[in-house]
């Protein structure tokens, strides 16, 4: 416990130290003129005051350890010195003047850390909103690049065309062949540039870019499995659809749940055996949710790759060995679709037996 004996200039600043640190309590300050400039701070702060001078409080009180005479003047240092103080000592000025020194060089530092600290608080402020913006720059550049090669892509799709078509004369065979792969190649690098072009999209728009509205998920399901029949038919590949018998209404995004059912519906499709069956079915499950599985009895997928399929341009090496043409973003496609809607998409596989991916929907809300 400390008292102070005026509150001037020096006072003030020692008392403004000492009031901050929390294990020192100053109880009294001793001063006569009650426009010194320590006078208010002690006020705000509940310093208790001794405007006439006297010493009588300090003495008296057991608790106080320390009395800092802060005036210089000899006459207070002697009537200080005078008064019997039990327990106190008694700080002059020249000791208290070297205490003033130390105090300030305490302040200094704590006020030089508190500011690196604020300094860093923003800097991981700044670098922790550079790394939420990060996937959506990332997908803005990408949908720009995207653009830019699309461009001169179709033109060459173009032009081969027109060659293949024989406005340009009659090519020989050996010629024909290689512009046929050129336009194969062509058409493939376009529908990845689409994919990644969608996937952009969904990256920058996030969730506001959803329209919600309720619709039956057998007819999604419907759908994405008709845009595939001809693919199915031409790979000799069975594909059916087990609709559900109840009530199969739900929210979400239509035209997005059918990109994302539709890539799970081709890529059902595309990694069947011939003489395969896909089966895509709407079951409603005990918690309520509805599910839409799709099955394939394909070429299944090694559990090694599992944890990966979902990422951006990832294709296990049996679906590479299998079809030359995946872009290796389908499945991402369908996770981000997935996630936007918060529905949860799981994947079950057996590498050489077959797939099973199950989107799981909660119903819609009762109206
Ligand atoms: P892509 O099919 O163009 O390669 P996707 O992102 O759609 O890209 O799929 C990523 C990978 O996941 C595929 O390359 C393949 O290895 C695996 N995969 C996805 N669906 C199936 C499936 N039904 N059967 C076997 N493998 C699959």
């Amino acid at each position: 416990m400390v008292a102070l004996v005026g509150v001037g200039e020096r006072g003030r600043a020692i008392l403004e130290a000492l009031l901050d640190i929390p294990a020192i309590e100053v109880r009294y300050y001793v001063d006569t003129d009650p426009s010194a400039p320590g006078v208010a701070l002690a006020r705000e702060r509940g310093v208790r005051c001794r405007a006439d001078g006297r010493f009588d409080e300090l003495r008296d009180d057991g608790d106080v350890e320390l009395i800092l005479e802060t005036t210089g003047s000899p006459e207070t240092l002697e009537a200080l010195a005078a008064s019997e103080h039990s327990h106190a000592r008694l700080l002059d000025s020249a000791g208290v003047r070297i205490l003033a020194h130390l105090l300030m060089a305490r302040q200094e530092t704590t006020a030089r850390l508190e500011q690196q600290l604020r300094d860093g608080e923003r800097r991981i402020a700044e670098l922790s909103a550079a790394v939420d913006r990060a996937p959506v720059e990332m997908a803005r550049y990408l949908r720009q690049a995207s653009h830019q090669i699309k461009t001169p892509l179709s033109a060459i799709e173009t032009y081969v065309n027109v060659i293949l078509g024989g406005y340009t004369g009659e090519i020989p065979e050996r010629t024909r062949e290689i512009i046929e792969k050129i336009h194969s190649r062509c058409e493939a690098a376009l529908r990845s540039l689409a994919k990644r072009r969608m996937l952009a999209d969904l990256r920058c728009a996030g969730r506001d870019g959803l329209e919600m509205s309720t619709v039956h998920l057998n007819e999604l399901a419907g759908q994405a499995v008709d845009l595939h029949a001809a693919l199915a038919g031409e790979r000799g590949v069975d594909i059916r659809l087990l609709a559900h018998e109840g009530a199969d209404l739900v929210r979400c995004d239509p035209p997005k749940m059918v990109v994302l059912l539709s890539e799970l519906v081709e890529n059902a499709v595309v990694y069947s055996r011939a003489d395969g069956m896909v089966e895509v079915s709407v079951v409603a499950v005990a918690d309520g949710h509805l599910e839409v599985r799709v099955r394939d009895q394909g070429i299944g997928i090694p559990e090694r790759c599992l944890p990966r399929i979902f990422d951006d341009d990832y294709r296990a090496d049996p679906a590479v060995q299998h079809h030359q043409d995946g872009a290796g973003l389908g499945l991402a496609i369908a996770r981000e679709v997935a996630d936007l809607h918060q529905f949860d998409l799981t994947v079950e596989s057996e590498e050489g037996r077959g797939s099973v991916f199950t989107l799981s929907v909660p119903p819609a809300p009762a109206a």
